[in-house]
This record gives structure tokens, C-alpha cells and sequence, in this order.
């Protein structure tokens, strides 16, 4: 697929757009003024695959714990979400968070909009432009959902840019996957600033993994979207995982694929047992290896015979396979360790 064309944009210790890696995005639970377990989550969250992490400033109370977490999550780039307040996000910019979230709809006055933009470039940060269907601006309800979510956001990227201002990012969001693709391909079609993708309120993780997949899947189909985040209802640590497997499965990023058959009556073996095992034991890799965790050997190891390294059970244990190939066959108290020594062995191989 040929990617849109985008500038590149510096978000603290990354770039966002041009020809830089699709960057994963998170949001922190955890309020900020509960500082130490925030900065924990942050750190978590950057170890699970997350480029940037963004933290809710709902006050200006909410600044006074800004600095520690700054310095104590450096050089993991920052995102400051910040909602009606405009001194908070000026503040936050002198504090030195590496980029803003503002939303279109509740920073309305261009002014400070204007007042934002010219401390932004002053210090050298970034701008998301954040439109969400939940909160557009009255005058534009006239409008299709989809054409006011763009225009929304594409008024407040006219004002940053009358301000001189051009570090932008831009996102359009709705929960309705329709209404976003077309929303994010008309905000693509009319500049050529770097554009977060995905949904909003998707819902909880069955549910948000479905929709979210299928919205952000398309748009990057169509070589939209440099930078992406899951919107799930529950531990963010779901959101990085899902998008990394998202773009390791689009050969958009590297890191480990674990294929798992279905099982059947054939089943000799806790599929799903070892499979998780193995995602959350991968879950910090980021070489391109695939694992085939597979029910039995009869079809398994021909169903897995693209995979690097796979494992498929049998009565008595399992055997494990490279490449189709057999290694060995092992009985149930030695098969676990001789794998994960292989994997390994693989991992280093590949590395
Ligand atoms: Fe069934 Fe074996 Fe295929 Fe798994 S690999 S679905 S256990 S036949």
C-alpha cells in the first residue's frame, strides 16, 4: 500500500508522519495527581509498545504534578489532553510537555487559540487537533456528522495556521466507524498534516477491538493514518497490545505474530492456555518472528509450517516444530521449558 504523504512532525524524543514508523498511541487511567502509580502506567504502557502516552489535565490543580511526571517518565514523549481551559495548556507548554491535545469544540475562542499556538512554537511543541463527534461546535450541527467533524477540525487547523503555526496533528473521531472513515479521508484529501486515526467511546475490549480493527484496518489500507490508538474501556495496556498486533499483522511494524488454530475434536492440548502464554511472554519483543501454537500434530504442523517455531500437542505432550519441520517430540513435564529455550534461541537468531 503507498502511504499518504505527510509532514513530519517532532513530538518530544519521536516524529509522527513523512516516512517514520505508524507511532502507538495510549492514554493513562490513572489521574495524574496520583503521581507515582501514573508515571508506573506510563512506563508500562511505553514497555508494552506505546510511542506516546496521553495524560489528562482536567484542572489547573492538576499541573502541580506535571514536572515529577515529566521528568521521571523523560524521554517517553507526553500528550497534555486538555479540555475548555486554555492557561492549561499554556502551562503545561512551559512545563514542558512535548505536545497538546485540543479539542475543537470546547476551545472555541480563536484568540486563545492563537495565544496557544504562538507558546507552542515558541517552545517547540505539537498540536493535536482533536475533534470528537460528542462535542462539535453548535454552528456547524447543520452539517452531516461526518462533514462537521472535518470542518471542525479543519477550521481550528486554519487558525494555527494563520497564527504561523504548522506543527499540527490532526484527528477526527466518532464512535460510528462510517462517520470516521469518512471524516478522517476528507480531513487527508485537504492537508497534509500527519493524522491520528481511530475511534472514540469504541466500548469495552470485545467490542472496540471489532470496531476499532475495522476503522483503523481500512484507513491504513488506504495508506491513512500515521499514528493510532485503540480506544478501549479497561486497562490501556489492551489498546497497545492490540495495535501492535494490528500493524505486525499489516507489516507495518516489526514484532512477534502468534497464529493459534481453533481446536477441535482433534484438540490435544490447552490451546488458548499456551497461546496467551506465549503473547505475554512476547509481549516486549519487537522482532518479526511468527509461533504456531497449534491443538495437534496430525494437521498442526503442516497448518504452522510458515511459522518460525511452533508447538502442537499430542497424548502424551507435544512436539515442536521450525518451519515445519520437526525438532522433537517432548512429554508433558519437559515440553514447556524446551520450547520457551527455543524461543529464545530464535529470538536471538533473528534479532
Ligand atoms: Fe483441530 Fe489440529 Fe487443526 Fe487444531 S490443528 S484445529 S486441533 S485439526
Amino acid at each position: 500500500m503507498k502511504r499518504r504523504s505527510s509532514i513530519p512532525i517532532p513530538v518530544g524524543s519521536i516524529v509522527i508522519g513523512g516516512d517514520h514508523p505508524i507511532a502507538i498511541q495510549s492514554m493513562c487511567t490513572v489521574p495524574i495527581s496520583n503521581t507515582s502509580a501514573c508515571i508506573a502506567q506510563i512506563h508500562q504502557l511505553n514497555q508494552c509498545g506505546a510511542d506516546l502516552v496521553r495524560v489528562a489535565l482536567p484542572d489547573r490543580e492538576s499541573l502541580e504534578f506535571l514536572p515529577e511526571v515529566l521528568e521521571r517518565t523523560d524521554p517517553i514523549p507526553l500528550i497534555a489532553d486538555v479540555h475548555y481551559d486554555y492557561k492549561i495548556a499554556i502551562e503545561a507548554i512551559h512545563q514542558g510537555i512535548p505536545k497538546i491535545r485540543l479539542n475543537p469544540g470546547n476551545i472555541k475562542n480563536a484568540e486563545r487559540i492563537r495565544d496557544i499556538a504562538f507558546e507552542a512554537k515558541r517552545m517547540g511543541v505539537s498540536i493535536r487537533v482533536g475533534a470528537n463527534s460528542g462535542s462539535l461546535p453548535e454552528d456547524l450541527a447543520h452539517l452531516l456528522k461526518a462533514e462537521a467533524l472535518a470542518e471542525a477540525a479543519m477550521r481550528e487547523v486554519r487558525i494555527l495556521e494563520e497564527a504561523g503555526f504548522d506543527q499540527i496533528i490532526v484527528a477526527v473521531k466518532a464512535s460510528d466507524i462510517q462517520q470516521t472513515l469518512e471524516a478522517t479521508r476528507s480531513v487527508a484529501s485537504q492537508c497534509s498534516y500527519p493524522l491520528h486515526i481511530g475511534l472514540t467511546e469504541a466500548g469495552t475490549l470485545f467490542s472496540s477491538l471489532i470496531k476499532s480493527s475495522a476503522l483503523i484496518g481500512s484507513l491504513l489500507q488506504e495508506g491513512i493514518g500515521d499514528t493510532i490508538r485503540y480506544s478501549i474501556t479497561g486497562d490501556p495496556i489492551y489498546e497497545v497490545r492490540a495495535a501492535k498486533i494490528l500493524l505486525g499483522s499489516l507489516g507495518l511494524k516489526k514484532g512477534p505474530i502468534v497464529i493459534a488454530c481453533p481446536t477441535c475434536g482433534r484438540t490435544d492440548a490447552p490451546v488458548e492456555e499456551w497461546a496467551e502464554q506465549i503473547e505475554a511472554f512476547l509481549g516486549f519483543c519487537d522482532v518479526s518472528i511468527t509461533i504456531a501454537v497449534m491443538g495437534c500434530a496430525v494437521n498442526g504442523i503442516g497448518e504452522g509450517k510458515e511459522a518460525d517455531l511452533g508447538i502442537a500437542g499430542t497424548k502424551h505432550g507435544g512436539v515442536i516444530f521450525r518451519k515445519g519441520k520437526v525438532v522433537a517430540a517432548y512429554p508433558k513435564d519437559q515440553l514447556w521449558n524446551r520450547f520457551f529455550v527455543l524461543l529464545q534461541e530464535v529470538i536471538r537468531e533473528r534479532a
